[in-house]
């Protein structure tokens, strides 16, 4: 049965949701869409701090727990958090249940992130089309989201080498020269570092140095974003040719950048890894920012639980 999450909205149900980072967990109360009773906590020394954290403070009219977790996540399991290792192999949504006495979901955070960014913008009443939702930070992550409905749940889309070069940069996967390990934020930063060094001026980020590079015309910060928008359309192209989705919804501080300066590049690339009958596409392409980048995946884990429940 298909959830219309609007009812939901409108009935004012109340969801606790929160998104469980490497250095920061965050929890809210979704009511009628709206999020209420936010509160951050700085990491958590182990499952059990965690989940009172999360159960804290439960309204009395909570029809259930839906979370997000950087990591791989299965039927409520962390089966592996990079960044937040005390997690791996627990059985987050059981203890979250037997705690809370409701029901619990857990997500992967891009899960959560991608369902959000659908939820919020239709929220707005935006007729959102089948899209590419992506972070573009110090790393990328992209879900393809269809209707509310994530097409891909857990993919790992950025990490596939798209340059063979032996010499090409070495990603925390092991890769060299995936899309990740040339264009993820982190890169690009060593990239304007190595290129300017002595001259980005103190107290700068070097990622902001090369914005205000290139909106001066200077030809070595065209060259970064040149590389940036070659790779991005390479990316795009290949999931475009695989999973033909309609618009690009993005966050992320280098997506921010980024997608203002270059998209009209980007397409322009796109079209050449192409075949002639996929590039229209292209052209009624929109780039979409989140609506609100930092609170999405609080929204989305609720649009998921609604949806999954
Ligand atoms: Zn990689």
């Amino acid at each position: 049965m298909f959830f219309d999450w609007r009812d939901a909205m409108k009935r004012e149900l109340v969801i606790r949701t929160a998104d469980i980072g490497g250095t920061q967990c965050r929890r809210a109360d979704i009511r009628g869409g709206n999020l209420e009773k936010y509160l951050a906590t700085g990491s958590v020394n182990s499952p059990d701090e965690l989940v009172d954290f999360v159960c804290g403070d439960l309204p009395v009219n909570c029809m259930g727990v839906a979370i997000s977790v950087a990591g791989i996540v299965e039927n409520g399991i962390v089966v592996q958090s990079p960044n937040i290792s005390m997690l791996n192999e627990v059985n987050l949504a059981y203890r979250i249940e037997r705690k809370s006495r409701l029901s619990a979901k857990v997500y992967n955070d891009m899960d959560g992130g991608a369902a959000g960014m659908f939820a919020l913008l239709s929220n707005q009443g935006i007729k959102v089309r089948r899209s590419l939702c992506m972070t573009w930070s110090t790393g990328i992550g992209a879900r393809v989201v269809d209707n509310g409905t994530i097409v891909n749940p857990g993919a790992e889309m950025s990490h596939f080498v798209i340059d063979k070069d032996p010499s090409a940069p070495k990603c925390g996967c092991e890769l060299r020269g995936c899309v990740e390990s040339l264009i993820g934020g982190i890169s690009i930063k060593e990239m304007v570092i190595e290129i300017t060094k002595p001259f980005i001026p103190a107290g700068t980020h070097p990622c902001t140095f090369l914005d205000q590079e290139f909106d001066s015309g200077k030809d070595w910060a065209f060259e970064v974003y040149f590389h940036a928008a070659k790779f991005m359309a390479q990316f795009l192209a290949v999931v475009m040719t695989t999973a033909v989705f309609q618009d690009v919804i993005y966050k992320g501080t280098f997506g921010m950048s980024a997608f203002s300066r270059i998209s009209l590049l980007i397409k322009q690339y796109m079209k050449e890894s192409l075949m002639v009958g996929m590039r229209g596409r292209v052209d009624g392409m929109r780039f979409i920012p989140s609506p609100d980048p930092e609170n999405d995946a609080l929204h989305g884990s609720a649009a998921l639980f609604l949806k999954d429940s």
